[in-house]
């Protein structure tokens, strides 16, 4: 089954930024430090921020096929839009370094943060490093319409752009995730071992939904994914998740259906609103690091593992094994210096 998805996905065109499969590894110290209260749960983590090109995450893995596309079409230049601390737009801006395009960045101001730090390091200062054009836009501005209308003049110098919306989210740029859904089979099926729950940070819903896709393609089942929603509220990360799901198996798997009740989404850890940080968010990226020595970082994956901590505190995953995809972000940490430092 895993191979025959294989195959289907070798149909789309690919430019490589990651290595081979991410490393699945154990947490044993802290499961250890989170004691008896876990039932014995075994936590795992995929390291989806451990890749070569960028500084790594999530969206190098849809890059492959977004950037494989542009260039297969003759694009010379990629433009994609976000926050001004957009994971994904710095990731854009390496690959397209890496692939020889030009790239051009829509930044809208959606974070109600206003010190230095939010809006000049981080993801700001490599977007600049990597050599892109960055277009910063007021929060109420349409930055995908901008998007297309910056591709028009490009057009009309007689060059070609390649646009995609935020998180590189579009149904082809799902297929990185079930690539990666696929890794996690194989990985699985090597080990002897299935892990009841695959959890990951839900922003613009290609990594869920990618993930559904390559597990229902596979003739797995998708309800074992559970994401944890950081930017929508509950109800529209599920329509979303749920539309791009079913869209990213069509172009891999078109005779399979995505089962009713495949999607499932927590809405808890969320906070006030996208960007904004939250206390156990803080808990979680210094247990991680003081526990594992890993990063987290704020927006996203510190959100969703303040979720996994929750679980195993609640006995939630007794006896069982569970993994965490890590989904990089960490230049975002150097953006909310403010929120994390213990001790200013
Ligand atoms: C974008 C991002 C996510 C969310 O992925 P989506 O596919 O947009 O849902 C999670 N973690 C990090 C670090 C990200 O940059």
């Amino acid at each position: 089954m895993v191979a025959e998805m294989r195959i289907r996905l070798d149909e789309f065109p690919r430019f490589r930024l990651l290595d081979g499969p991410t490393p699945v590894q154990r947490l044993v110290r802290l499961e250890q430090r989170l004691g008896p209260a876990t039932g014995g749960a075994r936590l795992w983590v995929k390291r989806d921020d451990v890749m070569g090109v960028g500084g790594g995450g999530n969206k190098l893995r849809k890059l492959e096929f977004l950037i494989g596309e542009a260039v297969a079409q003759g694009c010379d230049t990629f433009i994609t839009t976000g926050g001004l601390q957009s994971n994904h737009a710095r990731q854009s801006a390496a690959a397209a370094a890496r692939a020889g395009l030009a790239c051009e960045l829509m930044l809208s101001d959606v974070v109600p943060r206003h010190d230095q730090a939010y809006r000049t390091n981080g993801n700001l200062l490599l977007d600049d490093l990597f050599g892109a054009t960055v277009h910063r836009l007021p929060g109420d501005v349409n930055a995908l319409d901008a998007a297309r209308a910056r591709a028009d003049e490009i057009g009309r110098e007689g060059r070609k752009a390649y646009v995609v919306g935020s998180g590189g989210s579009s149904p082809l740029g799902c297929l990185g995730y079930a690539v990666c859904a696929a890794e996690i089979l194989e990985e699985e099926q090597v080990a002897g071992r299935r892990f009841e729950a695959i959890v990951v940070p839900n922003g613009s819903a290609g990594t869920h939904a990618g993930l559904a896709a390559g597990l229902s393609a596979a003739g797995d089942d998708p309800r074992r994914i559970l994401s944890f929603t950081v930017l929508a509220p509950l109800d529209k990360a599920l329509e979303e998740t749920r539309r791009l799901a079913s869209q990213a198996l069509n172009l891999i798997a078109p005779d399979c259906s995505l089962a009713e009740d495949a999607i499932r989404i927590d809405g808890s850890q969320r906070g006030d609103a996208y960007g904004l940080p939250t206390d156990a968010m803080v808990d979680a990226l210094r247990i991680m690091a003081r526990t594992e020595g890993l990063l987290l970082d704020p927006v996203y994956s510190g959100k969703a593992f303040a979720g996994v901590l929750a679980g195993m505190r609640t006995g939630a995953w007794r006896d069982r094994d569970v993994l965490f995809v890590m989904t990089g972000g960490v230049p975002g940490l150097f953006a909310y210096r403010d929120a994390i430092a213990s001790g200013g």
